[in-house]
Parts: C-alpha cells; sequence; structure tokens
C-alpha cells in the first residue's frame, strides 16, 4: 500500500511538472537542455492591464498586433535570418504601431514631446548600442542598432544622438508623427490629477505610465540578441531616462546564460540592475531561466515595490515571461508553438 501511494505521488508530481506547450512560465524547466532550432518572445509593456479596461475590440487589437510581430520574426529566423535582424524588423512593427509606448504611441513628457529611448544587445559578444531622449527618428531601435555597430560609444542622447542618427541616413520624421489622442489625453489626465482635479473612473488613463516594447531572439546559429524601445513613462520631466537606454538594466544579452528585455517602473530597473541580475544569477547560481527572472520579478523587485515584468530566453530556446504588474502584453514563438497573453490568468 505504502508502495502504491509513493508511485502515484510521483506519477502525479511527473504531470505536474510537464510542458504544456500553452504556458512559458512552465516550459523552462533545468532538463530542458535540447536546443530549439530558433525561438523568438516579445512584449508589449507591463502595467494595470485588466480586462475590465480593454474592449474587446481593442484587446483584439493587441492580440492581433503581437501575433503579427511574432510573425515577422519567426519568418526571418525560420529561413535561417539573425536574431538581430528578427529582434530589429520585430520591434519596428511594433515601434510603427500606435497601441504600443514606443515610436508611434509614445506616451508624452510633462511638456507635451515624445522623447524615445531604445537599446540592443548581442550575446555573442556583449557589443550593445542605446539611444536616449530622441524626437525625430522614426525607429530608434535601429539608431541604437547603428550605435552598436557604427560607433566607439555604446549610449549616444538628445541632439547629439539624433545628429548621429542624420550622418547614419536613419529615417526621421516631424516629431508630431509620434501623437496619438490617447496618450495625449492620458498626460492631460494625469496633469489634471495633479493640480488636485478629481478624476471620475471612466476618466482613468488605460494605460496608466507604463508601456514600452521589447523583443529577444535565439538564431539557428544559437546567437541572441535583444532589444528595447520605449516612450519611456507618461509626464516624464527634466531629461528623465528610464531603464531602456541602460544596458544592465532594460536590456542584457550573452549567448552563454540568455537575453533578457524588461518593461516597468524604469527606476527599479535600474537600481536592481535587473537585465543583468538575471543573466548574473543563471552564470553565478546555475539557475533555470525561469527561476531567475522569476526571483528578480517577483521577490527582489516585489520586496521593493517596484511593478514591472521581463521577457528572456535561454540559451536552448526556453523562454520566460514574468510580471508583478496585473498583466503584460506577451508572447513567444518556436517551432510548433506560439503563445499570445495579456491577463495574469492566462500564466
Ligand atoms: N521601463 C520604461 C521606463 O521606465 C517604461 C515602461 O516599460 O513602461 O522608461
Amino acid at each position: 500500500m505504502y508502495k502504491l501511494i509513493v508511485i502515484l505521488s510521483l506519477l502525479l508530481f511527473a504531470s505536474c511538472t510537464s510542458n504544456p506547450t500553452n504556458d512559458a512560465s512552465k516550459a523552462t524547466s533545468k532538463s530542458d537542455q535540447t536546443r530549439a532550432e530558433y525561438a523568438i518572445v516579445i512584449h508589449g509593456g507591463a502595467g494595470t492591464i485588466l480586462r475590465k479596461n480593454l474592449t474587446p475590440e481593442k484587446e483584439k487589437e493587441y492580440r492581433e498586433a503581437m501575433d503579427a510581430a511574432l510573425t515577422i520574426g519567426e519568418d526571418i529566423l525560420k529561413k535561417g535570418g539573425t536574431s538581430l535582424e528578427a529582434v530589429e524588423k520585430t520591434i519596428h512593427y511594433m515601434e510603427d504601431s500606435p497601441l504600443f509606448n514606443a515610436g508611434k504611441g509614445a506616451v508624452f513628457t510633462h511638456e507635451g514631446k515624445n522623447e524615445l529611448d531604445a537599446s540592443i544587445m548581442q550575446g555573442i559578444d556583449q557589443n550593445a548600442g542605446a539611444v536616449g531622449g530622441l524626437s525625430t527618428v522614426k525607429h530608434p531601435i535601429t539608431a541604437a542598432i547603428a550605435v552598436m555597430n557604427n560607433s566607439d560609444h555604446v549610449l549616444l542622447t538628445g541632439a547629439g544622438a539624433e545628429t548621429f542618427a542624420r550622418e547614419q541616413n536613419i529615417e526621421t520624421v516631424n516629431p508630431s508623427y509620434f501623437k496619438t489622442e490617447r496618450r495625449w489625453n492620458s498626460l492631460q489626465r494625469i496633469l489634471a490629477e495633479e493640480k488636485g482635479i478629481e478624476l471620475s473612473e471612466s476618466d482613468e488613463p488605460d494605460d496608466k505610465k507604463h508601456g514600452t516594447v521589447g523583443c529577444v531572439a535565439l538564431d539557428k546559429a544559437g546567437n541572441i540578441v535583444a532589444g528595447t524601445s520605449t516612450g519611456g513613462m507618461t509626464n516624464k520631466r527634466y531629461n528623465r531616462f528610464g531603464d531602456v537606454p541602460i544596458i544592465g538594466a532594460g536590456t542584457y544579452a550573452d549567448n552563454a546564460t540568455c537575453g533578457v528585455s524588461c518593461t516597468g517602473h524604469g527606476e527599479y530597473f535600474i537600481r536592481y540592475a535587473v537585465a543583468h541580475d538575471v543573466h548574473a544569477r543563471m552564470s553565478y547560481l546555475n539557475e533555470s531561466v525561469s527561476e531567475a527572472a522569476g526571483h528578480v520579478i517577483n521577490k527582489t523587485l516585489v520586496e521593493k515595490g517596484g511593478s514591472g515584468g521581463l521577457i528572456s530566453i535561454d540559451k536552448y530556446g526556453n523562454v520566460a515571461m514574468p510580471f508583478n504588474s496585473a498583466g503584460m502584453y506577451r508572447g513567444y514563438a518556436k517551432p510548433g508553438e506560439r503563445v499570445v497573453a495579456i491577463y495574469e490568468d492566462e500564466k
């Protein structure tokens, strides 16, 4: 009888820890050490994303946009393209979509401007590039890649970064291109709140201050690249930068461990060097990507009051997408698997 109970318990444990294909948080066990041919993961920002705040039409738009973004990156990887190209083209799509807080659709500063940040890092050699405070570059992620590939620097900001982008013949637009009514209204509501004007519940901004897009990819050659692009946080001022243009905070990649792209309250992600910490935990403590990413998001940040999430891929193509907010726009694709999710109960 005792033996029977032990066997049944073991069987139950095994079935609980197996890999359901639609559950990214569990599809990351330590034993998963056969390398997937390729893998790609994206996020479109974490925050107070609740069912009651999204109409079915808006929800559908988000899911379709994430699906389309994944398809762009997956097609490149399938054909043997590089993870750098997959990350750049996938992020272009999200920067062009007014749904996300990056490129068109970016949030507004206190003064009513759009200031865009982006970063990229490749896991093969830790080469990295970042830009901060751009106001006319259509695709900030491309400017970050140019900094990585065509300059001696890692981070360029403001007017200098704009000049560099022009010298690199990177596409520019009139600053008004980035404006959307929805983000403008969010700023107006926050400014009203600051002045003590009471808001009714229906006037609450649906996106609060969070947003950002990110992508991490593993290509057939085994190279990991991570990229992140954002408008930052609504109502930011004094040329504030968050974690996105800070390598090690919002973005990190090392072929020996993982690639990471973050979203959330940037100041906390800078203080706790979140993206690098996921890599460090895997490297020093031999944790799996889901253990390392889960620890940083659900323990380190939660204990300090930092909200947000991250996406990560390890060298085998295992994916982790933890977040400690009410929701995170997210998804991943690898051969035979695709997940797109928004809410917490889809974990
Ligand atoms: N992390 C970004 C920042 O702090 C914002 C976000 O991801 O929502 O600028």
